[in-house]
C-alpha cells in the first residue's frame, strides 16, 4: 500500500516546528510514497497574518520545497509542492491571481473562519457568545460558496468546526447543507480529505465522521489523507485509522497529485 501524506506545515506559519530535513525523515521512516508540503498561503495579504509566512517570504517556501524534493530524489518517498490556502469572501481574486502562475502539485482548499478563526482556542469566549449553531452553519454556507467559486483540489478536514467538542444544535442542517457542498465538488473532481490531526485535538476523532465520509464517497468525490502535521513526529500519523474508515465508506484507493493532475493509489 503506498500512502501519500499531502498536508504538512513549515515554521514560516509561526505555529508549526521542526525543520524541513526532520519532516522529510517521519515520511520516509514511515513508508510514504508521497510527502506534500502545503503550507498556509499569505494571501490575501494581511489576512491573520500571525499565523501563515508574508508574502515576501513566499520565494523562501518555494525554494525550501525545492531543496526538500532535491533531497528526497531516488529515495522512495517524493516530495510535493503544495498550498493550503482559505476561503476569504471577497478576497479571492487577489487569491487567484497570485497563484495562478505558481507551479503547485495541489491546492488544498480550507475554511478556518465564520466571521472569526473558529479553530482558534483564544475564540472560544466567541463560540459562547455566538453559539455553536453559528459556527457550524455559518460554515456549511461558506463552503458551499467555495466549492462553487474557487479552483482547488482537495477539501480539507470538512467538519474542522467539531474541533473543541461543540456541537450544533441539528446536525442533519448541517450535514444537508453541506451535501449541496459535497455534490458541487464530487462534479468538480475535488477530493475529499481524511485528515488525522482531529485524533490529537480535543474531539480525538479523525476529520470527517464516517457520515460526511459516505456523502463524499455518493458524491463521487475521491479521496485523499492528510497528517496536517504542524510538527515533524505527525507526518503520516494514523494513517492506518484513515484507511480502516476510508474502506468502511467505500473507498478502495487515494490519490496524490502531480502538476494538479491526480493520480490514484489503490489500497492493498
Ligand atoms: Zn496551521
Ligand atoms: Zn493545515
Amino acid at each position: 500500500m503506498k500512502y501519500a501524506d499531502l498536508h504538512s506545515h513549515t515554521t514560516l506559519c509561526n505555529h508549526a516546528c521542526g525543520t524541513p530535513d526532520e519532516y522529510l525523515k517521519y515520511a520516509q521512516e514511515r513508508n510514504l510514497a508521497f510527502f506534500g508540503v502545503s503550507d498556509h498561503i499569505p494571501w490575501p495579504v494581511g489576512y491573520d497574518s500571525e499565523v501563515r509566512m508574508k508574502e515576501t517570504e513566499f520565494p523562501l517556501y518555494r525554494q525550501i520545497v525545492r531543496d526538500l524534493q532535491k533531497k528526497a530524489a531516488g529515495s522512495g518517498t517524493e516530495v510535493l509542492y503544495g498550498i493550503e490556502l482559505d476561503y476569504v469572501p471577497g478576497r479571492m481574486d487577489e487569491v487567484a491571481k497570485a497563484i495562478e502562475n505558481e507551479p503547485f502539485d495541489y491546492r488544498i482548499g480550507s475554511i478556518h473562519y465564520v466571521s472569526f478563526g473558529f479553530d482558534d482556542e483564544a475564540t472560544l469566549p466567541l463560540w459562547e457568545s455566538e453559539g455553536p449553531d453559528y459556527v457550524w452553519y455559518t460554515y456549511a454556507d461558506l463552503m458551499c460558496e467555495f466549492v462553487n467559486s474557487f479552483d482547488f483540489d482537495i477539501m480539507a478536514h470538512p467538519d474542522l468546526p467539531k474541533k473543541f467538542a461543540l456541537y450544533p444544535s441539528d446536525m442533519n442542517r448541517f450535514h444537508k447543507r453541506l451535501e449541496e457542498a459535497l455534490k458541487v465538488a464530487g462534479e468538480k473532481g475535488i477530493a475529499m480529505e481524511i485528515n488525522t490531526a482531529g485524533l490529537r485535538k480535543k474531539v480525538h476523532e479523525l476529520y470527517p465522521s464516517l457520515e460526511i465520509l459516505k456523502m463524499a464517497k455518493a458524491a463521487g468525490m475521491p479521496l485523499t489523507f492528510g497528517s496536517d502535521s504542524h510538527a515533524p513526529e505527525d507526518v503520516g500519523a494514523d494513517f492506518d485509522l484513515a484507511r480502516e474508515l476510508a474502506e468502511e465508506a467505500g473507498y478502495r484507493s487515494i490519490l496524490t497529485f502531480r502538476n494538479r493532475q491526480p493520480v490514484e493509489l489503490p489500497f492493498s
